[in-house]
């Protein structure tokens, strides 16, 4: 489902739903107790946890999302750290989500705690009406203690840039031809979602100060100093086109490797070869700024079995440590029930990983994982540098040694342990490359 073009529509009529401080909300809606105080909820509540969602209190202390369990206690000593659910926010989402699709059938979920509702088609209905019936809902029929912040604009990006800007007044905002250069103006580049530290440094050397002289420059010019596509697209974004709410091109990427009989009587070497996969998947993922949002995972074995698994997941993932672990946890909770023995053996002739269901960096919006774009930004260094000196100049920890040591990189720890539960409907394997489906085959 496309909804994108390149038509012009400067009617406001995307809504961008997004809940506030959402998993430490939650929290705070079923556990009476911990509402007016610093709560945040944590992977795990040990000395280093990582805290991922705080309280409105908990901000207003001054502390961030990403920051450590002791840095936290030691800024805030009645800090209340909660230990993360994410059945119960997968619970909450889906009353949410089955709230906005009371009023229009075309809700798109982008993250866990945030929607887009398109009411392009539902030419009767009000959008800034609804966005009023919509915030006192969730209130009344999810919880009382679940605030969302409404944007209202012409197309999905300005609609999140409202929800964002609009948390301070009421958690309500309209952006429309007739104010975007006015709500423009009192912007930064780095308060636009999706422009960080370097394209603010690239655009700001290139002669565009603010948010509101991107607007105004040409989408020629704006390729130049994105060098890609992607200048052409945040033109069309700051001008009412419409670039999120998307689909592409790309329907999956698989990697794939044949083992001959020599090299599978190696435990170690088909470990290697799983990572190898793995990365492979997120070199190209990170190249094409795609995230995955469902993972597939086939062996095969010398007598002409095969263990096959599919599944989605809500958040979406890039980098090969999620992609790994997601994988093995499958692995193990089959292994556990079935007691058919290891799945990863000596008998596997052939591994396959494959990742469909994408979504764009340019379409992802981490509000809840403030740290998302350094961990963006150091992946693509990385991959970078690879391409110019050779594979072998630059090795990650998690490169050099066994699986042990992945369970234990903590970098990408805060995406990680929602994953564990996010496992849904499997997903069909598919059986002949489509058009548009890219194989990497060794
Ligand atoms: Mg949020």
């Amino acid at each position: 489902m496309n909804q994108n073009s390149i038509q012009v529509k400067a009617e406001p009529r995307v809504l961008f739903v997004d809940m506030n401080s959402f998993f430490a909300r939650c929290e705070q809606q079923v556990n009476f107790w911990l509402r007016n105080r610093p709560v945040g909820v944590c992977v795990y509540t040990g000395k280093y946890g990582c805290v991922i969602s705080l309280s409105t209190e908990a901000k207003e202390r001054g502390l961030k999302a990403g920051m450590r369990l002791n840095d936290v206690m030691a800024i805030c000593p009645d800090f209340i750290p909660v230990e993360s659910n994410p059945v119960r926010y997968r619970e909450f989402h889906t009353k949410i989500i089955n709230v906005l699709k009371q009023y229009c059938q075309d809700v798109v979920p982008k993250s866990i705690d945030e929607a887009i509702i398109n009411l392009t088609n539902y030419d009767h209905s009000d959008p800034l009406t609804i966005a009023r019936k919509i915030k006192r809902e969730i209130l009344e029929k999810v919880g009382d203690y679940l605030e969302c912040s409404v944007g209202i604009a012409p197309n999905a990006f300005l609609a999140k840039l409202a929800s964002v800007r609009g948390k301070k007044t009421g958690g309500l905002m309209m952006i429309n031809p007739q104010n975007i250069d006015e709500i423009l103006s009192g912007l930064k580049l780095g308060d636009l979602p999706g422009i960080g530290a370097n394209m603010s440094y690239r655009l700001e050397r290139a002669g565009v100060k603010t948010p509101l002289e991107m607007r105004h420059t040409s989408p020629e010019r704006l390729k130049a100093i994105f060098k890609s596509i992607d200048g052409i697209y945040w033109h069309y974004r700051l001008n009412f086109i419409e670039t999120n709410i998307v689909a592409h091109d790309y329907r999956g990427m698989q990697a794939m490797r044949q083992i001959s009989a020599e090299k599978r009587k190696n435990i170690e070497y088909i470990d290697q070869l799983f990572m190898t996969l793995c990365l492979t998947l997120e070199k190209r993922m990170v190249h094409h700024k795609f995230y995955c949002k469902s993972i597939g995972f086939t062996a095969r074995y010398e007598d002409g079995t095969r263990w096959d698994d599919g599944f989605a997941i809500t958040l979406p993932v890039q980098d090969a440590v999620n992609l790994m672990r997601m994988i093995r946890l499958r692995v193990e909770k089959f292994e556990k029930l079935s007691g058919t023995g290891p799945v990863f053996n000596n008998d596997i002739t052939q591994m396959r990983v494959a990742v469909t269901n994408f979504v764009n960096t340019g379409n992802m919006f981490y509000s809840l994982f403030d740290d998302i774009e350094r961990q963006d930004t150091a992946l693509k260094t990385m991959h970078e540098i690879k391409n110019k000196f050779g594979s072998d100049k630059l090795i990650r920890a998690m490169e050099m040694t066994d699986s042990k040591v992945i369970k234990d990189v903590i970098g990408f720890g805060s995406v990680k342990d929602l994953t564990d539960l996010d496992y849904k409907m499997p997903v069909a394997e598919p059986s002949n490359p489509s058009p548009g489906e890219e194989y990497i085959e060794y």
